[in-house]
């Protein structure tokens, strides 16, 4: 497979890659990390991930999703930021939406055995009924003692150009993580079964037959300022004082009161919980309960 980026995906010959504009986006970023991602969902059916990452009440998103079949949909262009990391930190570094991009492979995440080659996750698994498939139980400390659903060839063969191309694109990237890295204890993708270590490899350049096929036209680079998110409020507190909280319950501390009728900035949702990541106009960073707030 090759292909170039300009900010959106090129293949060989200039054809552009399919696109699915996702709205849920922020400001411009410089890209110097990827972050690779399962969809948890079921691999059998590519448009329902694509088309939560593509809603607004999702508020949340990656740059692309690859399909089983190695098929790539971009959602946003990779100097915009996506909605994928979350709250995040690894090493010194925070809050990886502001430079990293994300990739999303489709992969229910992990899976208990129900039967003989028959799992159940967020779907089911049968590999009696798809050979392709195949099912391994691992444990990591990261991910716990789980049967995980190995990537097909074709998505790790389409992951790895794209990483390539990335890199080839972007120079400053150098380091691919997996979401379970940067958000330890409350996620597990990439499964155990990617290969991150393949991916570090080539964004380090020492891949060499992977990386020298691909074309690439440089994207332009972007001034510090222009980097940097704004406050975009996109919702109203509907609440008479509503608590701005340290994290996504109620278990955490009161940061402060947010008066009825303050515009806020909705950072990232919780589709289970409710919860919202915000930014207030003083530049206050917390959460709050989703019931108490009118998104625009
Ligand atoms: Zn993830």
């Amino acid at each position: 497979m090759q292909f170039e980026i300009r900010n959106h995906l090129l293949f060989a010959g200039g054809k552009q890659a399919p696109y699915r504009a996702t709205p849920n986006r922020s400001g411009f970023m410089n890209p110097d990390t990827i972050i690779d991602h399962d969809t948890a969902s079921n691999p059998l059916d590519p448009s329902g991930d694509i088309g939560w990452l593509t809603m607004p009440v999702a508020r949340a998103s990656a740059h692309v999703v690859i399909d089983w079949n190695g098929g790539i949909t971009q959602l946003a262009p990779f100097n915009v930021q996506c909605w994928h990391a979350g709250p995040s930190k690894y090493g010194n570094r925070y809050n990886f939406n502001g430079f990293s991009i994300g990739i999303e492979h489709d992969n229910p995440g992990y899976l208990r055995k129900i039967s003989e080659g028959v799992y159940s996750g967020v779907c089911i698994i049968d590999t009696n009924k798809n050979p392709q498939f195949k099912v391994a139980r691992v444990a990591t400390p990261e991910h716990g003692d789980h049967y995980w659903l190995a990537y097909s060839e074709k998505q790790i063969a389409a992951s790895a150009a794209l990483h390539a191309a990335l890199k080839a694109a972007y120079p400053e990237i150098n380091t691919v993580l997996g979401h379970f890295h940067i958000c330890p204890g409350r996620k597990t993708d990439t499964n155990p079964l990617f290969p991150l270590s393949q991916m570090q490899s080539i964004v380090r350049g020492e891949a060499g037959e992977l990386a020298a096929p691909i074309e690439v036209k440089p994207a332009p680079k972007l001034s510090p300022a222009a980097a940097k998110p704004a406050f975009a409020p996109d919702a109203t507190v509907v609440a008479d004082s509503l608590n701005l909280r340290g994290g996504p319950g109620i278990q955490f501390a009161v940061k402060g009161m947010i008066p009825y009728g303050t515009r806020v900035d909705v950072q990232e949702a919780d589709k289970l919980s409710g919860w919202l990541r915000i930014i207030t106009p003083f530049g206050a960073t917390g959460y709050v309960h989703g019931g108490f707030v009118r998104l625009d």
